[in-house]
């Protein structure tokens, strides 16, 4: 449940209403933003006796929240949220490029590639350090190796950096050097991750699980959220289904919905939705026109050399033409209203 407060709430009744929520054993979580308090009930069994808090001086309504989620839900919070990055935003208003190769093979590969990719207008730098591979005698990335050589890129090209995490022994290492943390699809549900995912002090990109549903994915968020990290992005990045034209299927879908279910900003990741680089254009067309607050794609000079993902991999030219083509989609869209709401 939400206890919205009247605009004109005094502190005395505002931590009136936060006593009462915890004399009954919950939780009370302050919403910020807004013209108006709002405090959020969590750690509820079941449905919340509206009544004793309606009863409340300065209380102007009880709202109950329907969904399972509740923190990353628009029940609780009604304004979008922007997450901030150095000078980069990234939620609506802004369409935010993540770009560089899937790996860090060295630092000469990582630097060139971060060159290309800042000259043609991306906000953020990606590159796995630790990469999830199918097979263990595939690389599996040069470790804090790679985390060195990310600091050295934030370093010389000014761009911030977003790495994976895959396990909770070297989550202090990467968020020591990362400035986004990123959750792949294969951990989604890795619950322990989430919750260290949670203390952590810098926003987390969560990829969608290649079979997880929006519910499970935004459950996932809420993990996060419930050890009080409220900085996160939502990244779909194409689910598991029959076909064989592509590595996965892009869920455009999924923006809207979750545009509509919760406040987070979501991207979109059309590299490892497609695994072939013909489709990553249009995809990301595509993801712009359903609403993508950003992109994450994949680049490498050499695609043909890449240790992981090459296949997928945009050569720098076609990254720069996908630059030039969306910024001028975007600016279309901006200009006749379509991405004038707020949400
Ligand atoms: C990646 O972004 O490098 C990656 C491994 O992606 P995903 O978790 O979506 O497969
Ligand atoms: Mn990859």
């Amino acid at each position: 449940m939400l206890v919205v407060m009247e605009q004109n709430a005094t502190q005395e009744q505002i931590d009136a209403v936060t006593s009462l929520i915890r004399e009954r054993g919950y939780t009370p979580r302050p919403i910020p933003g807004g013209e108006r308090v709002s405090i959020g009930i969590l750690n509820n069994e079941g449905a919340v006796d509206p009544n004793p808090f309606l009863a409340l001086p300065g209380v102007k309504q009880a709202i109950p929240v329907t969904r399972p989620y509740k923190q990353v839900s628009r029940e609780f919070r009604k304004e979008s949220s922007v997450i901030r990055v150095g000078d980069v935003s990234i939620g609506p208003g802004s369409l935010t490029m993540m770009a560089g190769p899937c790996a860090i093979e060295s630092k000469e590969q990582a630097l060139t590639i971060a060159g290309h990719v800042r000259a043609a207008g991306a906000h953020i730098f990606r590159g796995g350090a630790y990469k999830p591979r199918t097979s263990p005698y595939s690389f599996q990335g040069l470790g804090k190796e790679g985390l060195v050589i990310l600091a050295e890129v934030r370093r010389q090209t000014g761009m911030p950096v977003v790495t994976e995490v895959m396990e909770t022994e070297t989550f202090d290492l990467v968020e020591e050097y990362a400035d986004i943390i990123q959750i792949g699809t294969r951990n989604m549900q890795n619950f322990s991750l989430l919750r260290r995912a949670g203390r952590a002090k810098k926003p987390i990109l969560l990829k969608r699980g290649m079979a997880a549903t929006i519910d499970e994915w935004l459950m996932a968020a809420e993990y996060i959220f419930s050890e009080g990290n409220d900085q996160v992005i939502l990244c779909e990045r194409g689910v598991r289904t029959f076909v064989n034209h592509s590595r996965n299927t892009l869920d455009l879908s999924a923006v809207p919905v979750v545009r509509k279910e919760s406040h987070l900003p979501i991207i979109i990741d059309p590299s490892h939705a497609a695994g072939l680089r013909d489709q990553v254009i249009p995809l990301a067309r595509a993801a712009v026109a359903v609403g993508a607050h950003g992109l994450m794609v994949e680049v490498h000079h050499e695609p043909e050399r890449a240790l992981s993902d090459g296949a997928q991999s945009l050569y720098p030219e076609q990254f720069d033409r996908l630059q030039r083509q969306i910024s001028a989609f975007y600016e279309i869209l901006c200009r006749n209203g379509t991405m004038g709401h707020s949400m």
